[in-house]
């Protein structure tokens, strides 16, 4: 049998830190690829070898497919691990981890490209019986194809580039007016985003749920789900927290909607962890939305609740083995929520705050896992994606989840930049989230939660100070010290 032994990670911050964890527990060497901006960075120091791959931008280092395999072809790694971005739903790069030689631990090439492209994913999905958004069944060209599909549908209706994701490229539609403006514009952002024109419409579905379902394939036909995990929270189209299992599944739609995913995966020939990502309306019904054919941000939810090692399980698929379980070996145990904490302004539209993190101090205690890129103070680069931090609690319920959560939000030590803990932690004490009353319009429904309370100014102030000289001091809950307060430079 086929065994790895040495991983090259194409990819930084927390995910590249984390995925190089399970490869030490496994005797697996790591290697690190870094750009010049992250030379200092936590996930390079953490490695057993480590290789710059070019500057800053991602196009010229974590993008640079040559530079990746060239590390790889240097460093003799025999496996290429993407985490999740860059270069993980890139076909064309699994391709050529193939071609050199290289295992990637991710699915085939055949079932990214097949996914990757929403028009094709969705054809695949009626195909194989797993309901969809209604939409056009292909891209559409002009107006009046538009102006036909939307009218036949009925307004709302939502244009998405075929390409898309990250929640870029979509389009709101309310009346024919504003499609007739849209169609064109959406066509050139799309262009110019993904390199790819093509756009479709689908039909708006009010106040949903995001459900998403967590699989697992071997190359050998052994297929399992790791049940449901639920992402309602979102701004900007892109999740803010995340919990499994959903407070709105029963088991009833639980059976039907893995049983969906399941079909899903096998429609594309999956193999691997992957996530089949679904919009449940208000009278239960659920329609495939996309698969993201990776490792997603929010596994450890999955994980807390099944004691699984999703990484690991990739590993072992990856390297041929064949899953060590069955669907009946698996089961669900308490409750786990996931805060993404991003260097981001709630109370100015979730704007991105980069710059130096004077204080980085997580929380720990029992039931509680902070995923981080950085484990001292450090910076938050302008270049990449200004998440710092995944904190998940587990509980025996939910309620014992969301308390834990409160408490590990109120202990996290940070200053330098603004962050989403106070909004997270605003949410956790708020009735409307306690009670599981979500919808991926949960943040616009509740703009009270993403003001920050008025904070006395002298606390504030003495706080600022007091973070800092690197104290540890006692804030009222959901207070940071930022502000004009804050210490900080920018580039
Ligand atoms: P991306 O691939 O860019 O992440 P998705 O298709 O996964 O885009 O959609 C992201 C989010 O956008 C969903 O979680 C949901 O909040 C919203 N969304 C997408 N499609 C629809 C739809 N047809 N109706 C209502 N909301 C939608």
């Amino acid at each position: 049998m086929r065994q790895l032994r040495k991983v090259l990670v194409a990819n930084r911050g927390e995910i590249a830190l984390r995925i190089m964890r399970t490869c030490k527990e496994l005797g697996i060497r790591s290697v690190a690829v870094f750009s010049e901006a992250d030379r200092q960075s936590a996930h390079v120091r953490y490695a057993d070898e480590a290789c710059c791959i070019g500057p800053a931008p991602s196009k010229d280092s974590y993008l640079a497919i040559e530079r990746v395999l060239h590390a790889a072809e240097t460093s003799g790694a025999d496996a290429v691990h993407p985490g999740y971005g860059f270069l993980s739903e890139n076909a064309s790069f699994a391709e050529r981890c193939a071609a050199a030689g290289l295992v990637f631990i991710g699915p085939p090439a055949s079932a990214i490209a097949v996914m990757g492209d929403k028009t094709h994913a969705r054809k695949l999905m009626q195909k194989a019986g797993v309901p969809v958004v209604p939409g056009t069944p292909l891209a559409v060209e002009t107006v009046e194809e538009a102006m036909w599909t939307a009218e036949s549908m009925g307004y709302p209706v939502i244009i998405k580039a075929a390409a898309g994701g990250g929640g870029k490229g979509m389009r709101l539609i309310e009346s024919p007016e504003q499609l007739a403006q849209s169609i064109s514009l959406s066509q050139s952002e799309a262009r110019s985003s993904f390199g790819d024109s093509r756009v479709f419409i689908e039909k708006y579905v009010v106040r949903p749920r995001h459900i998403e379902v967590q699989v697992l394939l071997d190359s050998h036909g052994g297929a399992v789900h790791l049940f449901e995990r639920e992402c309602s929270v979102q701004r900007r189209h892109q999740k803010v927290i995340e919990e499994a299992p959903s407070c709105a599944v029963a088991p009833v739609l639980r059976d039907r909607i893995t049983g969906a995913a399941l079909r899903a995966a096998r429609a594309c020939g999956y193999e691997g962890a992957g996530t089949v990502e679904f919009l449940v309306d208000q009278d239960q019904e659920f329609y495939f939305m996309e698969m993201n054919t990776r490792l997603q941000v929010e596994h450890p939810v999955t994980e807390w609740i099944t004691g699984l090692d999703l990484v690991a399980e990739q590993i072992r698929v990856a390297d041929g083995e064949r899953l060590p379980f069955t669907q009946s070996d698996l089961a669900m145990h308490g409750h786990s929520i996931e805060c993404r904490i991003y260097a981001e302004d709630p109370a100015s539209g979730f704007l991105p705050d980069a710059g130096m993190l004077i204080r980085h101090a997580p929380p720990t205690g029992i039931g509680v896992r902070v995923d981080a890129s950085f484990d001292e103070p450090g910076e938050v680069s302008i270049y990449y994606d200004p998440m710092i931090a995944k904190v998940s609690t587990w509980g025996r319920t939910r309620e014992e989840a969301i308390r834990r959560m409160a408490r590990a939000l109120k202990d996290y030590a940070i200053a330098g930049v603004k962050t989403t803990i106070p909004f997270c932690l605003r949410l956790m004490e708020s009735e409307v989230f306690r009670r599981g009353d979500l919808s991926t319009h949960f943040v616009t429904d509740h703009p009270a939660l993403s003001v920050p309370r008025p904070v006395p100014y002298g606390q504030a102030r003495a706080a600022a100070i007091a973070a800092a000289l690197g104290q540890r001091v006692r804030l009222p809950a959901g207070v940071q010290p930022s502000g004009q307060w804050q210490q900080r430079r920018r580039r």
